[in-house]
């Protein structure tokens, strides 16, 4: 088998000889073949030969030709014999003469000659009254022109156009040097039906209600263009890999019922210069002759990556990336068209995508919670054949940490591992392992937390979500998370809403988010009495702010208003500069670890105090994995009330057993 393939494989390595072999052989072939025809049964004589049989009265007829003569000699059929010898065969039929006269010249032996210029042979063939003629060759000034000169060149067209095919196909649909004429039309799918509904993504809930309005624009663009409506040309769906972007975006098209064009910003970048614009126009062009539709471009931050900070420029990207943004820029949405973008690395993308206009509109796919991890589970469960009593809670349990894709692998896993057990159904058992499988092959890459794990950093994102709720110069809290996400942190607490985002703040404001920053770290010592790795984050967004209040924001008694720090490239990477004496940067480090001090110790009181609050929200939000800013507050307000009720009970208590004391003296 191998050595077969091999044999097949390695001379296709390159098309080229084998067609320019094949080419040689055939004309060599089919000259042979045409000689041999042309000449069977002909027989070479001599000139002398010639002249003689022409003497000796042997020779019936001589055909002239410019190289040569072509001699027929007597018949050796007679009219008698033709007849007699059809006789037995077609006896029904009646040959007519023509038919006889042919039979009769075919029975003439041949010879042919190499021609001389001799003046005498015509007069010796009159003489013998022996026919000759020369063949008439037709002479048609526009054939000959044609056969001559463009003939060669529609030949040697279509033999460069097949060879460009095969190539192009070889390469798996285009690209390289043969592509850059006619295969970028393969170089993205079109899919007039995804087949694909938002009831196959799960888990995403959030991102199908931002993605509703984009199928109902689709839907009917008119109705938003007749009251003046601008739909938002793009959207940038931003989220871990496996999470479902690409699912989604199939769903919005699948949902509304258009025509999909899909293609990877990796296939977009060639070596040639050029190659990728002219893509990108050609994809916009078929597109709005299609719209309503989506198109969808995978993987955006291979075009769409920061122009800015690099030390060498890629002139290919930078012109496809260009391309497609005046290509953006240029279409008419109201006919219905919409871009969506993935990426998983929105931060390295070119500011200029982003603006409005553009993929303006962002759309967060986060990694499943647990009740989104058991709706995924739900969803592919039903493409296989499972026992009764499957539990997917469980299994929902144990894959913190997973994305859509992983849980569709160890759905596969599971039932591949049926087979291997040769049972006709899956069980719960197989289910689980699968999960160790995927979990085990994916814990170096992905961080997948341990229970004890998962306690910590639930603690820890309460402690965060307590100190807010605590203080009075602060944003509520809009949802806490403890799924792992790939951006860094463990888990996290969601503070600002987006839409409130204000551009002033006050000294205390900064402050009070110190102590926000620093309350996971206290809520790790006080429940735990350790100090992870988890806080690092926090810790250097704390320091951050402390010295920027000192060096920058003129917030501390002890300088003052001084600007000692600058930042230069305001619209690059925006570092600051320090504008002061060594002793001066010495002092501002003392004074960023003096505020960092006492904001710690006042999370910790913080936390402290309300210790029975931490306890409780963060085991509830160890069952649930993430819970809203409402849930928070719903439980916090709770556990404070019954405090109160507690004390209050307590009061009384104590207020009765003096009376009893009193009573009994
Ligand atoms: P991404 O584009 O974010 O990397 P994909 O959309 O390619 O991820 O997801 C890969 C596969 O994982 C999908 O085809 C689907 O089977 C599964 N999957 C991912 N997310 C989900 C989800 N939210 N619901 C259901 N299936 C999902
Ligand atoms: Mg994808
Ligand atoms: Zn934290």
């Amino acid at each position: 088998m191998k050595n077969e393939k091999k044999g097949s494989g390695k001379p296709l390595k390159n098309p080229l000889i084998i067609f320019l072999l094949l080419s040689v052989l055939a004309t060599i072939g089919l000259n042979m073949l045409l000689t041999s025809f042309s000449s069977s049964g002909e027989m070479e004589i001599t000139y002398d030969e010639f002249v003689k049989m022409i003497d000796n009265n042997e020779v019936d007829e001589v055909s002239i030709s410019s190289d040569r003569y072509t001699i027929y000699g007597l018949p050796e059929l007679t009219e008698d014999d033709v007849k007699s010898s059809n006789i037995g065969l077609f006896t029904m039929m009646n040959l007519s003469d023509e038919a006889v006269d042919a039979q009769i010249d075919a029975s003439r032996p041949v010879y042919y000659t190499g021609y001389i210029a001799d003046q005498r042979l015509l007069d010796k063939l009159d003489e013998k009254h022996v026919t000759y003629s020369t063949p008439v060759r037709y002479n048609n000034p526009i054939l000959d022109f044609f056969l001559t000169w463009i003939l060669p060149f529609v030949i040697l067209y279509a033999i460069i156009t097949i060879f460009m095919r095969v190539m192009a196909k070889r390469m798996g649909g285009g690209g390289g040097i043969m592509g850059i004429g006619q295969s970028h039309a393969k170089m993205y799918n079109v899919e007039n039906k995804t087949g694909v509904t938002f009831n196959d993504v799960a888990g995403q809930e959030e991102a199908k209600e931002s993605l509703d309005e984009i199928v109902d624009f689709l839907h009917n663009p008119a109705k938003y263009t007749s009251i003046g409506a601008k739909q938002p040309k793009g959207a940038l769906l931003v989220g871990p890999p496996g999470t479902g972007k690409t699912l989604l975006a199939k769903a919005v098209a699948g949902e509304a019922n258009v025509p999909f064009f899909s293609l990877s910003g990796s296939e977009f970048v060639e070596m040639f210069v050029g190659v990728g614009a002219s893509r990108v126009r050609d994809l916009f062009k078929q597109a709005s002759q299609k719209a309503p539709c989506i198109i969808f471009i995978d993987e955006i931050d291979a075009i769409g990556k920061s122009r800015d900070n690099q030390i060498s420029t890629n002139d290919e990207r930078e012109q496809t990336l260009n391309q497609l943004l005046s290509e953006m820029d240029g279409f008419d949405s109201s006919k219905g068209l919409v871009i969506l973008a993935a990426t998983n690395r929105p931060e390295v993308l070119d500011k200029a995508l982003l603006r409005p206009g553009r993929f303006d509109r962002r759309i967060i796919v986060e990694k499943p919670d647990l009740k989104g991890r058991e709706d995924i589970l739900k969803v592919h469960i039903k493409h296989v054949k499972t026992a009764a009593d499957i539990d997917l809670h469980e299994m929902a349990l144990a894959t913190s940490g997973a994305v859509g894709a992983d849980l569709a692998n160890m759905v596969n896993e599971a039932a591949l591992r049926a087979v291997r057990f040769d049972r006709k159904v899956v069980t719960q058992e197989d289910l689980m392992e699968s999960v160790e499988v995927i979990i085990a092959g994916k814990e170096k890459k992905d961080r997948i937390l341990s229970p004890k794990e998962k306690r910590i950093v639930s603690f820890h994102e309460v402690g965060h979500a307590l100190a807010t709720a605590l203080q009075k110069n602060t944003q509520p809290v809009h949802k806490i998370t403890i799924v792992p996400r790939t951006m860094g942190a463990l888990g996290y607490t969601m503070q600002m809403p987006e839409e409130e985002e204000h551009y002033l703040n006050s000294k205390d404001e900064l402050l009070d988010q110190i102590t926000v920053f620093l309350a996971g770290r206290a809520a790790e010592e006080i429940v735990f009495d350790v100090q992870t790795t988890g806080a690092s984050n926090d810790i250097e967004r704390a320091t951050d702010m402390a010295r920027k209040m000192i060096t920058m924001f003129g917030m501390s008694d002890k300088f003052g208003m001084a600007a000692l720090e600058s930042i230069q490239n305001k619209y690059l990477d925006g570092r600051s500069v320090s504008n002061c004496s060594e002793e001066t940067r010495t002092e501002i480090d003392h004074e960023v670890v003096r505020i960092l001090k006492e904001r710690y110790e006042i999370a910790k009181q913080l936390l402290i105090d309300n210790r029975d609050a931490l306890d409780e929200i963060a085991e509830f939000l160890i069952s649930k994995e993430t819970i809203t800013g409402d849930q928070f507050m719903e439980i916090f307000n709770r556990v404070r009330e019954n405090r109160n009720k507690i004390v209050v009970s307590l009061d009384k208590q104590e207020a009765d057993d003096e009376a009893d004391s009193n009573n009994e003296n």
